[in-house]
């Protein structure tokens, strides 16, 4: 497969890093045109995002404005020169879309995520030459991303870029979705002259965390950002805490550093960089999750203090030893390598429960029904 940068996808030039910015969703007119007017007047922006169908996971959520947005989308064509993109989910979607010149269409996660959807608009969009953005589906499944990526290309689209937008988590975690770096930089790797933009906004759920992250992606010379923006964030009917306000944007703009000065899609990091850094995403989630079993671990030193249990248990613990390192074999580990790491873990475990129990005892706290 091979796709156009980024910087050919347009008659005119664009800016590195590619930026998108705009609403969550379309609210009202004026919402769409302040904004619109807010972001052309920064020369940052190469598109204009909104969502104008909403998939959202509990019903009676917002679920977009629907087709009369996309006559709002026009406006900011004609009178902002901004060129905008919108999520689609069926071939109704898509119809609605390029009746209404809609100029960059983008596959939601969770659309992303069924492959019968993606076929479906991959055969609504066969012979029109339309850029698509291709978000990672809500699993950290790579093949699944992948496909989609392909199958969309199969319809004859070319201009078509990936966007990383984290994967959703059951345990609760810094962030509102995982970002596993190590996966977008893999399907990088597996198609090396796919642009890959990165979108903090999803990825942080939190305005206060969008430039850590946007830094991030640009380190990994990524190609560039989709940053949710609204004039007023606390009011937004959808994704209200992680969507900038227009002086959160401004200083997003001027904080980032880019190291990149030329849109290169061929200017990937070398190999051993990329190795790198997929192991440094990896440590973090290694750390996250000893994190969230010491916490775990805490709770435990309660439970035995309230039932009067002691602390080591030790057939738990050889349960415990026997069954990680017959784990760890399966994985191609060392039974040794795994016996010192999970021991290590364990008396840190044993270390929290002990000072918990401490704790209970010299102040005198006695852990009831009611704390
Ligand atoms: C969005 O961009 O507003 C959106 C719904 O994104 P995602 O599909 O990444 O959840
Ligand atoms: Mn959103």
């Amino acid at each position: 497969m091979e796709f156009p940068s980024l910087k050919s996808w347009f008659k005119e030039d664009v800016n590195y890093p590619f930026i998108i910015a705009g609403p969550c969703s379309a609210e009202s007119e004026d919402q769409i045109l302040s904004t619109a007017s807010y972001l052309r007047s920064t020369g940052k922006v190469n598109l204009f995002r909104s969502g104008v169908w909403k998939p959202r996971t509990r019903p009676g959520a917002f679920s977009g404005i629907g087709v009369k947005a996309l006559k709002w989308l026009q406006k900011v064509q004609s009178v902002y020169n901004l060129r905008v993109t919108v999520e689609v989910a069926s071939p109704k979607h898509v119809e609605a879309c390029l009746k209404h010149g809609v100029d960059v269409l983008w596959l939601g996660a969770r659309t992303v995520s069924n492959p019968f959807s993606v076929e479906e608009l991959s055969e609504a969009l066969k012979g029109v030459d339309i850029p698509v953005l291709i978000k990672n589906p809500l699993s950290p499944d790579i093949d699944l991303w992948q496909g989609a990526i392909e199958r969309i290309y199969k319809a004859g689209v070319k201009r078509i870029a990936a966007v990383h937008r984290g994967f959703s988590p059951f345990e609760r975690t810094l962030y509102r979705n995982m970002p596993k770096w190590e996966i977008p930089i893999e399907l990088r790797q597996r198609i090396r002259n796919l642009p890959i933009i990165c979108d903090p906004s999803h990825i942080s759920g939190r305005a206060d965390l969008v430039t850590e992250i946007s830094q991030k992606a640009l380190d990994l010379t990524m190609s560039g950002l989709m940053i949710e923006v609204h004039p007023h964030p606390s009011e937004a009917l959808s994704d209200s805490a992680q969507q900038l306000n227009f002086d959160q944007f401004t200083s997003l703009m001027e904080t980032l550093i880019i190291r990149k000065p030329t849109i290169d899609d061929k200017g990937f990091l070398n190999q051993l960089e990329e190795l790198r850094n997929q192991i440094d995403s990896i440590d973090f989630q290694l750390i996250e999750l000893v994190a969230s079993r010491m916490n775990i671990s805490g709770k435990m030193g309660e439970y035995k203090f309230k039932n009067n249990v002691a602390v080591l248990q030790m057939e738990r613990w050889l349960e415990i030893l026997r069954t990680r390192i017959e784990h760890g074999t399966l994985l191609n580990l060392e039974p040794a390598f795994i016996e010192r790491v999970m021991t290590l873990i364990h008396q840190e475990s044993i270390r929290i429960q002990s000072a918990i129990l401490d704790n209970f005892k010299t102040t005198g706290d006695h852990w009831s029904e009611e704390q």
